[in-house]
């Protein structure tokens, strides 16, 4: 069943907060980056509600926001640029005259405001939902912190989302020193993508040490604890399809859905009316199935727990000073950013990079690609 989106009062900034400030965790809903996604908004509504209604004493805030509200308002991605590209430091002089360019001026106040100069009580839950069906899942930047708290979901993780697509909502809250995850609950405007984001709400509340289960059963708060297919399995993105999101022209073969495998070579789309081949094997996410989107699906495999453990070890270990001794690596800023000459690189695989935390995110000119270190603690 559809979702009424004509609602007829219009969406704010400030959906609305609960619980007290000046204790425990601040905690951040975001609902609604891109305005044709209401459901986060809608999920946020309801828990509000709910909230008001009880008498359940959280331990700590949490406070709802809208992401585009403006494109929320006119059920449309973006009005001009899509606002979870924006959040790179380098993002361009030019989206200035822009209505996402005060969205995001807006929102970052907001939060700046509520947080006052402090980011390390500070989670964040960031909602989506995806063109065509999807199973649930998360997206995160892959800091330790993020991992722990994308469990809490009952969802499949997904790593790396910070090397494929750039300036991201994600990346702010990261940057500032918060943990935060990107959630998404299913397709635009059905109801199930709905009841999974007011889940994952509770579920994260109870995480960050708000709540707890037992505390909202107390309160007669109905909620069941989210778990998915594939739960805790972490995979990766091995490619970002990347189309030029003012231009129409691709369009995805029916019947794909997130998570499917696919392999190397097959047709899945038309752009501009030629064949687009599936890069490398693996398993297809985010399938576009609307007019507008910056990318026509994502490529992901399956990491392996191995890698998961290890990753963990030599990052609370902090072994990641090891790499300094590589050929063509030079550390900066107290050893949060290398830069790697790209000639020496091929020589060792951009896995032990990962390994360590550090993500690709800028490339500085043909010969040095820029990695930076997500917060491990
Ligand atoms: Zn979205």
């Amino acid at each position: 069943m559809d979702v009424d989106t004509q609602n007829t009062t219009l969406i704010q900034r400030k959906i609305g907060e609960y619980g007290t400030a000046n204790s425990g965790p601040v905690f951040f809903v975001i609902g609604g980056m891109h305005g044709n996604e209401p459901s986060g908004v809608q999920a946020s509504q309801q828990v509000l509600q709910e909230l008001n209604s009880s008498d359940l004493e959280l331990r700590g805030q949490v406070h709802f926001l809208a992401g585009n509200v403006a494109a929320l308002n006119q059920g449309v991605r973006f009005v001009d640029s899509d606002l979870n590209r924006m959040w790179a430091d380098d993002f361009e002089e030019r989206l200035e005259r822009c209505s996402e360019y005060h969205e995001k001026r807006e929102l970052s106040a907001v939060v700046q405001t509520i947080c006052n100069g402090r980011f390390d009580n500070v989670y964040a839950l960031d909602l989506h939902t995806t063109s065509g069906d999807t199973l649930p899942f998360v997206t995160i930047d892959d800091a330790l912190p993020n991992r722990d708290f994308a469990m809490c979901t009952g969802a499949p993780i997904i790593l790396g989302i910070e090397e494929h697509v750039h300036g991201s909502v994600l990346e702010f809250f990261n940057e500032q020193g918060a943990t935060v995850i990107g959630f998404e609950g299913g397709q635009h405007t059905s109801e199930v993508a709905v009841n999974n984001h007011r889940r994952v709400i509770y579920s994260a509340l109870v995480y960050a040490g708000l709540t707890t289960w037992e505390e909202l059963f107390t309160a007669s708060i109905q909620v069941k604890k989210p778990e998915f297919p594939s739960a805790g399995e972490f995979f990766e993105i091995i490619h970002r399809h990347a189309l030029d999101p003012n231009k129409a022209s691709f369009v995805m073969n029916q019947g794909y859905s997130s998570f499917q495998p696919v392999a190397k070579g097959d047709i899945v789309a038309k752009n501009d009316s030629r064949d687009v081949r599936i890069e490398k094997t693996g398993f297809i996410l985010m399938p576009l199935y609307q007019r507008l989107g910056s990318e026509g699906y994502f490529l992901i495999r399956k990491v392996h727990s191995v890698w998961l453990k290890l990753s963990r070890i030599v990052r609370k270990m902090q072994m990641h000073t090891l790499l300094l001794l590589l050929p063509g690596v030079k550390g900066k800023e107290g050893g949060r950013v290398l830069l790697v000459n790209t000639a020496i690189a091929r020589l060792f695989p951009v896995q032990i990079m990962h390994l360590a935390g550090f993500r690709r995110v800028t490339e500085i000119d043909h010969k040095t690609l820029r990695f930076t270190k997500r917060r491990d603690n």
